[in-house]
């Protein structure tokens, strides 16, 4: 029977579930923001007549299992909107002492890592800038309200592909929170990142292209600009922050934390050069700081499904097995 499927949320989980049920049903995405991608995000640099961007938050992706290596090859790969990256990348195990990453092919989105995204949505009917406020009506004929209070419906399912924290405010605003009664919101609390990128103009000499250092404040280091197809000026390097200083500067000004952030990527590179340009995004939900027994979650009897990656492990590929799970649910009833 061909039923009408509201998603919410156009990141890889919620283009995932439209890709896969788009042939047998009316889909119907709703997301808030201008634009799909969710956490596979690039910024574009403000100039005129750039064409640059930075990779803000999932820095490259792993294919481990073969349903999501033929998902890409089906939907991502005919268009060129992927490539490997052949990085180059170490982790400080501690104080000094540092060991390269196992070899694993890594992905990253081409010429930026929102063009896979895009590409996902290329098909689907979205409804951006809207964000979700409230489900309402009974199952089998669900109401969305938006925050401008408008109505879209009426829909016979409902699948819901935000992150934790957002979920649990949109099925409390909707009365619905006995759908994950045994949901531990401190176990899903999803961690902050301060992400920042600086553009030097010319290369740093850096021999790595990604390092995870073991500090208090940062995460990660990748010169962005050795991806394939980045059509960069000099060279740009992202810096994500450990979740505990992002928590404790949650608030703090951007400009303070660009300072902070840069100054440490000074210690750590031996970096000299003065910044020509930077990027500054603060992710308040960006990974889930620990492992949920679920994969996804599907309730028949009120035709309301959940996925994301905080239900299976944090992760680009996460997040598509727990949309392809929760599919293989609502197509099994
Ligand atoms: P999201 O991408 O968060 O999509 C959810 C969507 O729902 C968003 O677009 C949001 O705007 C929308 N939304 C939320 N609430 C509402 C509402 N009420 N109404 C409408 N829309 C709503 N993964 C890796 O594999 N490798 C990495 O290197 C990596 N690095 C990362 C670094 C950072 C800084 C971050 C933030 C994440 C990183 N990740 C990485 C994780 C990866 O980005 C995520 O696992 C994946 O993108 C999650 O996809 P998703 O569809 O489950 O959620």
């Amino acid at each position: 029977m061909k039923l009408k499927i509201a998603i919410i949320g156009a990141g890889i989980s919620g283009l995932t579930l439209a890709n896969d049920l788009l042939s047998a049903h009316d889909i119907k995405v709703f997301e808030k923001s201008r634009g799909p991608g969710g956490r596979l995000a690039s910024k574009r640099v403000a100039t005129d007549d750039s064409k640059e961007s930075v990779d803000m938050g999932a820095q490259y992706f792993t294919c481990r299992g073969s349903a999501f290596a033929t998902f890409l090859d089906q939907h991502i790969r005919p268009n060129k909107a992927v490539s490997a990256w052949h990085c180059n990348l170490k982790q400080e195990i501690s104080g000094g002492q540092w060991r390269s990453f196992e070899a694993e092919t890594r992905y990253v989105g081409y010429p930026r890592m929102s063009a896979l995204t895009r590409q996902l949505a290329m098909d689907i009917d979205i409804l951006t800038n809207s964000r979700i406020t409230a489900i309402s009506g009974t199952p089998g004929k669900w109401w969305l309200t938006d925050e401008n209070n408008a109505l879209h419906g009426y829909f016979d399912c409902v699948l819901i592909t935000t992150p934790a924290e957002q979920l649990m405010d949109l099925l409390q605003a909707s009365k619905l929170e006995n759908l994950v009664d045994y949901f531990d919101v401190a176990m899903h609390k999803m961690q902050p990142c301060w992400a920042i990128a600086l553009n030097f103009d010319t290369s740093i000499g850096s021999a790595w292209t990604g390092m995870e250092p073991c500090h208090s404040a940062i995460a990660w280091m990748a010169n962005d600009s050795s991806k394939p197809g980045r059509q960069h000026m000099g060279e740009w390097w992202t810096i994500h922050s450990t979740p505990q200083w992002a928590q404790q500067h949650v608030d703090a000004p951007a400009d303070w934390v660009v300072e902070q952030l840069s100054q440490y990527f000074r210690d750590l590179t031996l970096c000299e050069l003065p910044v020509q340009r930077h990027l500054v995004h603060r992710w308040r939900y960006a990974r889930p700081q620990c492992n949920s027994p679920q994969t996804r979650i599907w309730h028949p009897q009120f035709k309301i499904g959940i996925a994301g990656d905080w239900l299976s492990g944090g992760r680009v590929e996460g997040a598509f097995d727990s949309a392809r799970r929760l599919m293989n649910a609502i197509i099994s009833v």
